[in-house]
């Protein structure tokens, strides 16, 4: 039973004597206290188990039960055991006896007859401390309120970790009632036991607050009832006692699940791709370590694929980028069902895709996977009501083979990646250490080119056209040289692609267009007849930088006529942007240039787009020059690439003509123009003046 401030302590007195109990009232009268009296043992003991007393006081000598008695039963009953007794007595000397009452519980002895003044000094520190203990418990109430209202979870635990109380917003957090949890151990009831070995007297949580200090975590996992993580943040501080020593622990928590969903949400924001839903470049990079990780502790073989697909900027420049982003989904889609659950595929971003092949037995089952991946996409995707058609180039690296770091492997599987391009597209290959090699002599070579351009070891030489019909030199095609001060001349066909990668080649395309003005420039001020000079414009020059006006400035530059100046590109280089190329194509024209093709019959464009095309001429490749006197599918190719460019007005031009069985062949089929070594070889500027001259000096007309 509860107190309220408003009831007045209660005092019993027992005497058997009743006049006595009305001296006790009288005197006690000014403590404004409630007097109860009982006349004898029995009928104190009743009263006490029906009030809360603050004080009893009480008659040793009663007949039948005394007041030893009385105390002795008090000390049976939970309500009555802390009831404060003075006993009173008229045996003052009585060690004995006095002794038996403190061995009872009795508080203080007081002697008849009583004394005033120190029976209310006596009683007025029982109420003193009553009035403390009331406090005391109003304090504890309200805690208890704090606690029962806080919306937080609170519990303690005592110095081993075993719970001695627990809010009601922690208990229904773990999904337990209160009581469930009060005696029990922390350890084995909400602690997450993801280490098997958490031990309460070694865990961070026990030791910062033994040594005096508060322990925070600010996330973790509490176990609920049905022993599913909860998700908490929590604050454990130690209780010391009145004498400062440890007592134990009160831990406030709150759940973080809401919090953890967000960070999750953000995290997943973080390391996925949104458009296709596949890890990212951060994910891939931290999965490829632990893969290779774990394969370096189990001894095992891991793959590395790197996925780049062909012709993608084509289809988004042609069809959109709504239609690319569905493209790079349906991709994606294809991709993961060629793998297992175990493996992962990332978006790098733009069209590439990389593979982690986790566990893998032997070096073929990555082969396996590529060619499931290339089968897969063969069949179009369907997008937007458009049938596309897809393929990917790609490169393998496994480890150990083909480097035990991610960043070699990668580094490999990148190289070998763009050798599978090089080699005809939709294929793949994996990676060898003399790819290595390669790789190694182009970084260096790509070091070199840099310094060629600023030390002008570039040079162009020029190679005639002939008229077939007529004879007569038509032109030449300007063709850029490197001479390396140690490594002597280098074939275009090996710095241009390194130019091209690194950026230089718009610098030296730009050089080029300059010097070729020049050039032009000197012939015509020295009479020398040269009706047209030929550049060669590489795709990126189409792409990049403003090639229209590079075009006028070096024209304007060398004050010169624009219709000396032709400009050849290959079909592959119009056809990778085909929209873009179609505009600058027309400006050029516009402004008088002529346009030819080269390396016809090796892309993959219809001459039927080539028509809409502002293009004045067509240069078969030499790749089917090279045969036709012998082969009759390339005479057959030859013979429909003159026709057909003959009915779209274009004049036809053979390249790498080396034999007189190869310009018998077309003049028969009336190629317009020959150009090979069969007629000259490229030559430096001065030689060709000569070769001018002298031609011009051999034809009479
Ligand atoms: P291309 O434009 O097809 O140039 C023709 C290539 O065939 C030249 O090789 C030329 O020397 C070679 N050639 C000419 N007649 C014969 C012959 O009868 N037989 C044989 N086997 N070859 C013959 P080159 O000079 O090594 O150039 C290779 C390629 O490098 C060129 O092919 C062109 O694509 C590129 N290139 C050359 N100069 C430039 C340039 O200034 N800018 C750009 N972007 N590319 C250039
Ligand atoms: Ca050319
Ligand atoms: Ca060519």
């Amino acid at each position: 039973m509860t107190e309220t401030k408003q009831d007045k302590p209660k005092i019993l007195m027992v005497d058997d004597k009743p006049e006595n109990l009305i001296v006790l009232e009288k005197l006690l009268a000014p403590l404004n206290c409630d007097l109860y009296k009982a006349t004898s043992g029995n009928e104190a003991l009743s009263l006490t188990l029906e009030n809360d007393f603050v004080l009893a006081l009480l008659d040793v000598q009663m007949p039948g039960m005394d007041g030893y008695e009385v105390l002795e039963m008090m000390s049976w009953e939970e309500r009555t055991r802390h009831i404060p007794v003075i006993f009173i007595t008229a045996n003052y000397a009585d060690e004995q006896h006095k002794l038996k009452g403190y061995e009872y519980g009795a508080v203080d002895y007081l002697y008849k007859p009583i004394n005033e003044t120190i029976l209310l000094g006596k009683i007025k520190v029982f109420l003193e401390l009553h009035e403390k203990q009331m406090q005391y418990k109003q304090l504890q109430q309200r805690y208890q309120l704090i606690l029962d209202a806080a919306g937080e979870g609170v519990f303690g635990t005592d110095t081993r970790g075993v719970i001695n109380f627990i809010n009601p917003a922690g208990a229904k957090m773990l999904g337990y009632p209160a009581e469930a949890l009060i005696g029990q151990p922390f350890a084995t009831m909400l602690h997450l036991n993801d280490e098997q070995n958490f031990s309460w007297d070694n865990s961070d949580f026990q030791k910062t607050c033994a040594s005096g200090h508060t322990y925070h975590k600010g996330d973790d996992n509490f176990r609920r009832k049905d022993s599913t993580p909860l998700p908490v943040e929590y604050t454990a501080s130690p209780l010391h006692d009145i004498h400062d020593d440890y007592i134990g622990t009160v831990v406030v928590f709150t759940d973080i699940t809401l919090r953890k969903t967000v960070e999750e949400q953000l995290t997943h924001l973080a390391l996925y791709d949104h458009l296709t839903k596949l890890p990212n470049r951060l994910l891939f990079e931290k999965t490829i370590t632990q893969t290779i990780a774990r394969a370096r502790r189990h001894n095992r073989l891991m793959a590395l694929m790197f996925l780049d697909l062909d012709h993608f900027k084509t289809i988004n420049d042609t069809l959109g980028h709504d239609v690319g982003d569905l493209l790079l989904q349906g991709v994606a889609e294809r991709l993961k069902e060629c793998v297992r659950e175990s493996d992962t595929v990332a978006r790098l971003g733009g069209d590439e895709f990389a593979i982690i092949l986790d566990e893998v037995d032997k070096i073929e089952d990555a082969a396996i996977i590529a060619e499931k991946i290339l089968e897969s996409l063969t069949p179009p995707f369907n997008l937007d009501g458009h049938e596309v058609f897809a393929s990917t180039s790609i490169g393998i690296a496994v480890y150990p083979m083909s480097g035990d770091t991610s960043i070699a492997l990668t580094k490999n599987a990148d190289i070998s990646m763009y050798r599978a391009k090089q080699q005809g597209r939709n294929n793949y290959r994996f990676f060898t250490s003399d790819m290595n090699e390669q790789s190694m002599q182009r970084l260096n070579l790509a070091h070199s080119l840099r310094r060629a351009v600023e030390q002008d070891q570039l040079y162009l030489c020029y190679q005639p056209k002939l008229n077939l019909k007529t004879g007569e030199v038509t032109g030449v095609e300007a063709l850029l040289r490197w001479k390396h001060p140690h490594l002597g001349d280098i074939a275009p066909a090996e710095f241009i692609p390194i130019a091209e990668e690194t950026g230089l080649i718009l610098t030296i395309g730009e050089w080029c267009l300059q010097q070729v003005c020049q050039q032009i420039k000197t012939w015509q001020t020295d009479n020398i007849a040269i009706n047209r000079v030929a550049v060669n414009l590489s795709s990126c020059q189409l792409v990049q930088g403003d090639l229209v006006n590079l075009v006028k400035t070096a024209l304007s530059d060398s004050n010169l006529d624009s219709s000396c100046l032709e400009l050849e590109l290959t079909e592959t280089s119009i056809m990778t942007n085909p929209t873009t190329s179609a505009t600058i194509l027309q400006d050029l024209h516009d402004l008088g240039v002529h346009i030819s093709i080269d390396d016809f019959g090796t892309g993959y464009s219809s001459l039927g787009y080539l028509k809409s095309l502002p293009v004045d001429s067509l240069k078969i490749d030499q790749s089917f020059v090279h045969d036709i006197a012998e082969d009759p599918n390339d005479a057959a190719i030859v013979k429909a690439i003159i026709a057909l460019a003959h009915s779209m007005d274009l004049t036809v031009i053979a390249e790498g003509v080396e034999t007189e069985a190869q310009l018998q062949f077309l003049d028969d089929n009336h190629c317009d123009q020959i150009q090979g070594y069969y007629f000259s070889k490229p030559k430096a500027a001065a030689d060709i003046t000569d070769f001018l001259v002298n031609s011009a000096q051999q034809d009479p007309s």
